[in-house]
């Protein structure tokens, strides 16, 4: 199912996230547990222009509502999507006004909250089930790797245990989770990417987003790749990529909705690839062209997500 499908079956209407920087940080930028960051991040390359701190989240909301309202012809509603940083790192108290004054503009339904799984603890996950009782809350976590000895070389911080342990502990308490993944990092073969998808459909996920690698300028791997080109696995080819996303949606769990297959990020963060995914007559490939690619690939294996899935994946 598609996410715009899914956003219709939940509300049944459009769905517009809008992204808010509340100024949320991150331990592994602020020396909690490192100052470098995962090596694969620039936050900034995701961030809209109308997104800064220094507004009020009630001004983002209203901005990023302008900003989208010449895209929209039909009714639709509008998620706040917490997206820069860890959007669970900070006191309680500090959460709960972010959150509730995103709560409290009349156009808002509910709240996608990304953070790392290592920001939450039982009294963080029991405040956001009350939340959850009355509104939409969405925690999406950084999931980035299944393998602990990638987590390590792309200096993650955390393991994947934390990872089980944070999901699981959220969708427990009844609030959707959702995770993002990167195919094509440091050390990983094919084979260990596909067979991220039987390990992601143990978790109780609602949604996943799968990105492709991409070396952000600013970022530890730009570093690493301008010193040493061969220490970063070369980009994927669009088919490439295309293929390799087909075989792991084949072993994903059915009902795990795909939000996205793919990031793109302004072109002058791009390092390499040093353009997006063209088109033969050199356009752009838009992410909603990638999905129906993605799609007809399926159709003409004439498979379908999780053809492969069984329960037992894990243990095979
Ligand atoms: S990717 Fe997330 S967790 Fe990693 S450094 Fe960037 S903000 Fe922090």
């Amino acid at each position: 199912m598609r996410y715009s499908d899914y956003c219709l079956q939940r509300f049944g209407h459009r769905i517009q996230k809008l992204t808010v920087n509340a100024g949320f940080g991150c331990p592994n930028r602020d020396g909690t547990l490192g100052m470098h960051g995962c090596i694969f991040c620039n936050n900034d390359a995701f961030n809209p222009s109308y997104c800064q701190p220094a507004k009020t989240i009630t001004q983002q909301i209203d901005d990023g509502i302008r900003f989208h309202s010449h895209h929209h012809h039909q009714q639709v509603g509008y998620l706040a999507y917490l997206q820069a940083y860890s959007n669970t790192y900070a006191p309680l108290e500090r959460l709960r006004e972010c959150y509730e004054e995103a709560l409290e503009h009349p156009l808002i339904e509910g709240l996608v909250i990304a953070t790392r799984p290592d920001c939450v603890d039982e009294p963080k996950l029991d405040y956001l089930a009350t939340l959850a009782q009355r509104h939409y809350i969405m925690v999406e976590y950084g999931i980035e790797s299944c393998y602990d000895r990638t987590l390590q070389r792309i200096n993650r911080g955390h393991d994947y245990a934390c990872t089980v342990h944070a999901i699981e502990a959220t969708a427990r308490r009844g609030i959707p989770c959702g995770g993002h993944l990167i195919l094509g990092l440091p050390g990983e073969s094919r084979e260990e990417m596909v067979a991220e998808a039987a390990l992601l459909s143990q978790l109780p996920l609602t949604t996943l987003k799968l990105h492709q690698l991409q070396i952000l300028r600013g970022s530890q791997l730009e570093k690493e790749y301008l010193q040493d080109p061969s220490s970063v696995p070369p980009p994927f080819a669009l088919k490439e990529y295309i293929v390799l996303v087909c075989d792991f949606l084949e072993r994903l769990r059915p009902d795990i909705v795909v939000e996205r297959y793919a990031a793109s990020v302004p072109p002058r963060y791009q390092v390499a690839p040093e353009r997006g995914w063209k088109h033969p007559d050199a356009t752009p490939v838009k992410g909603s062209e990638l999905a129906d690619m993605v799609e007809s690939e399926l159709a003409s294996r004439n498979t379908h997500q999780g053809i492969y899935y069984t329960p037992k994946n894990i243990h095979q």
